[in-house]
């Protein structure tokens, strides 16, 4: 049996039944780390030979003291007969954006390189408590600040399993490669834009953004605190649904989580589509950007072969039972990126604040004078140029003369981006949708190196997937077919508030219909010529 290819919920229930050992499992997904993913990501990198460049590069640290120690503890529950948890045994890489007490927490930043927090965030805490074994952190554009996970300090950088000349999507792109390279069965990561899902379309595998206070955000390093989302990266919507089965729910020590009862995930996924509404939308065909000389607004339609693949999804869901309501207006989608680049760099930068070199992280070894130096030394030496560019234009829009023109309007623009899902998912208006579905992304994953360097362009890869985080509605991507370059394809399918089950019955429907599709039995460039016991 090839253990690291197994789902997590063939896993845990293999574990669970006495016919796998954890420690086997956390062996097995060791030795694919060291067979594929190459040297860690690092401050120093030094050069590479041309083959260690076309590792994977996933993981800034493999922590396997720890995964080994998690491993022998679910062992012993079984041999003792005790309860093991809904994730026994399974392999599991985090962001490292998440703290986990007693490893570093970089954030993918020189600021936070050395620092070790005292405590563990809480969805961690709940993913091992259920018996997952974390294998180690993984490498993400530094603070989450970015769609590639180039700008990472810790290079070199991820590539994208599939082809290691392209990147891995971000910023949760060692998230979403660590799992498409079977290193591991699920990840935890964030997204703020779509920095889950727009790396999962990337990488080929699932990725779910619940709704905003469904999965507590205490331990995750803010970026900006009212459209952070905590979410999962799995291989199939099941995976998706366990492992939000295990994280959702209140907690007392994030305000912000939702204290709703949790659904009953699993069970949703017995249900079919029949009679099930799905809408299409003409406002998710095309990108909207502005000339970067002239401010007039460009209009680019999405790749074809995108496009395409939500049109055979929503065929295959209609020959289902599905009912597919087109074009369903979603008018204010096309501000998403806009009013983003207000909202976020405003809470970005307030929230970067705390990064001085007075409690913790980065300070300066240089002479200093006084406070102030402190301050600026500290920051300018420990920060990458994204933070910087953020905390810049973050603080322009929020000074005293400037709010009123920026930030209230962009307020006032999320109102009505928010106001097209309420529509669209009203029960009484004209739609009345379960789901709308659309691209993840509107390309499928570019070169290293294409968009680097060019932080507006590389903000509009989000476009499909920001809408939702401004809205706060639960929003799933799945794979969705490959293009004619082999790369995969996303879809994605957005819900209305906490309607997480709904979008994972359908995701979890399509995946069952499309099984026999040529494309489903491709696999990444680095798992080709492994041999498959
Ligand atoms: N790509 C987006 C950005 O650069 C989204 C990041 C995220 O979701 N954390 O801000």
């Amino acid at each position: 049996m090839n253990l690291t290819a197994l789902s997590a919920f063939e896993t845990a229930q293999k574990v669970r039944a006495g016919e796998l050992n954890a420690n086997d499992l956390a062996e097995a997904a060791l030795a694919q780390i060291r067979a594929i993913d190459g040297v860690p990501g690092s401050l120093a990198p030094g050069i590479l030979e041309s083959a260690e460049e076309q590792k994977v590069h996933a993981f800034i640290q493999v922590t396997e003291e720890l995964a080994l120690s998690q491993a022998a503890r679910v062992d012993r529950k079984i041999a003792e007969g005790e309860e093991p948890g809904a994730l026994a045994g399974v392999p599991v890489s985090i962001k490292d954006i998440f703290c986990v007490e007693g490893t570093t927490t970089t954030a993918a930043s020189r600021t936070l390189a050395n620092f070790i927090p005292p405590y563990t965030a809480t969805a961690v805490q709940r993913l091992v408590d259920a018996g997952a074994l974390i294998l180690g952190k993984v490498n993400l554009d530094e603070f989450t600040f970015g769609s590639s996970n180039e700008s990472s300090a810790f290079q070199p950088s991820t590539n994208n399993p599939w082809n290691t000349d392209h990147v891995p999507g971000g910023s949760s792109g060692g998230s979403a490669a660590s799992v498409a390279a079977q290193e591991v069965a699920l990840s935890l990561g964030t997204d703020t834009g779509g920095s889950i899902r727009q790396p999962a379309a990337f990488c080929g595998v699932v990725g779910l953004k619940p709704t905003y206070g469904r999965v507590s955000r205490l331990g995750l390093i803010a970026f900006s605190s009212s459209l952070d989302c905590v979410g999962s990266l799995s291989r199939d919507v099941r995976d998706t649904a366990l492992m939000l089965q295990v994280m959702a729910g209140s907690d007392p020590k994030d305000s912000t989580s939702s204290t709703r009862p949790v659904g009953d995930y699993l069970s949703a996924l017995q249900q079919d589509v029949k009679g099930l509404r799905i809408g299409l939308s003409p406002d998710y065909e095309a990108v909207y950007y502005p000339d970067f000389e002239s401010g007039a607004v460009h209009s680019e339609p999405v790749q074809k072969e995108v496009r395409d693949a939500v049109l055979r999804a929503a065929e295959t869901l209609a020959n289902a039972g599905a009912e597919i309501i087109e074009n369903v207006p979603m008018p204010n989608t096309r501000y998403g990126i806009p009013v983003y680049f207000v909202i976020s760099r405003v809470e970005a930068a307030s929230n970067l604040h705390r990064f001085d070199g007075v409690k913790y992280g980065y300070r300066t070894s240089a002479e200093i004078n006084d406070l102030n130096d402190l301050y600026r030394l500290s920051r300018g030496e420990g920060f990458g140029p994204e933070p910087k560019l953020r905390i810049l234009m973050g603080m322009y829009l929020s000074a005293a003369e400037h709010a009123s023109n920026f930030y209230q309007k962009a307020l006032k623009v999320r109102a009505l981006i928010r106001s097209d899902f309420e529509n669209a998912f009203d029960p009484e208006g004209d739609y009345w949708l379960d789901a709308l579905l659309t691209p993840s992304t509107a390309t499928t994953a570019f070169k290293r190196n294409a968009v680097l360097g060019n932080s507006v362009l590389m903000q509009y890869s989000d476009q499909m997937t920001v809408a939702s985080n401004h809205a706060g509605v639960p929003a799933l991507t799945l794979p969705g077919g490959l293009d004619e370059s082999g790369l995969p394809i996303g879809i994605q399918l957005i819900g209305s508030d906490f309607g997480e089950d709904t979008i994972l019955r359908i995701g979890h429907a399509f995946e069952q219909l499309s099984t026999s599709e040529t494309w489903r039995s491709e696999k990444p460039q680095v798992l080709q010529g492994e041999v498959k016991a």
